[in-house]
């Protein structure tokens, strides 16, 4: 049975453990010196960064498209036609709009 090289404790997968040189040398998630590795969550704040920016994306389309109805239904029925064929191209817009936000998947999934 393998033991960690920082308590002596095993290394049975009942809590998590790094390997630290194969084949058999680890340490235990919670006994490793993280003040010696890399900051661990870059990968994870540079998808954040870009969720923010697309969310921020789908904010604003949401706002105009909203905007864009409620001053089509304050004036309604004036210039009707051109109400809703601007309303449509606005919904459609916003769905591809949310189609690129839900294609960009869960920031927080790994792989
Ligand atoms: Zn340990």
């Amino acid at each position: 049975m393998r033991a960690c090289i920082v308590c002596g404790q095993p290394l049975d997968g009942r809590e998590p453990w790094w390997l630290v040189e194969p084949p058999d040398r680890g340490e235990h998630d919670r006994c490793r010196d993280w003040s010696r590795r890399a900051y661990p969550f870059g990968d994870e704040l540079r998808r954040l960064r870009g969720a923010a920016r697309a969310l921020g994306r789908l904010q604003r389309e949401l706002l105009t498209t909203g905007w864009l109805l409620a001053r089509a239904q304050r004036r309604w029925p004036d210039d009707a036609a051109q109400a809703v064929r601007a309303g449509r191209a606005a919904l459609a817009r916003l769905r591809q709009a949310f189609d690129r936000f839900l294609g960009g998947g869960n920031p927080l999934s790994r792989g």
